[in-house]
């Protein structure tokens, strides 16, 4: 089955990150991570199994108005889900602004803007390694825009 950018609705691009696979969209670069893809990243940047975003995909969405944007594996609308501080400790970096994450209601995922990923990982203390993944991916992505 083809994945489909759940904004632009143009076909996303599998990159690889170690051997993780990220739905990349060309267009407008956001990214799509399955559930196992995500809670895998966040092994390979060294998190617990207590970081965030684990949570994150227990937490309820709200539905966004306008338009809903569908999952790219299963078509059901995304909800969204806004983010704003890590739970229980200091983030190493505030965010300049929450970000909104779109979450598929049946667990299949996160939807990630343009940079949100880089965001969310800013906010890990740097010994825990996202300071490599966000290199990493940052160059991934300036490489497949370009
Ligand atoms: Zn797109
Ligand atoms: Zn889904």
């Amino acid at each position: 089955m083809i994945r489909v950018c759940p904004k632009c609705d143009v076909p996303l691009f599998i990159l690889h990150f170690k051997d993780i696979e990220i739905d990349f969209c060309n267009h407008c670069q956001g990214l799509w991570l399955d559930a196992d893809e995500l809670e895998a990243l966040m092994q390979q940047t060294g998190a617990s199994t207590h970081d965030p975003l684990l949570k994150f995909q227990q937490q309820s969405g709200i539905q966004p108005n306008g338009r809903p944007h569908l999952c790219p594996r299963c078509d059901a609308a995304l909800h969204e889900i806004q983010v704003s501080e890590m739970e229980g400790r200091a983030p190493a970096r505030p965010l300049p602004a929450p970000l909104t994450l779109d979450k598929c209601p049946r667990g299949h995922g996160l939807w990630f803007d343009a940079d949100e990923l880089q965001q969310l990982l800013s906010m890990f203390p740097t010994e825990t390694g996202t300071g490599r993944t966000i290199d990493y991916l940052n160059e991934l992505f300036t490489t497949k825009s370009n």
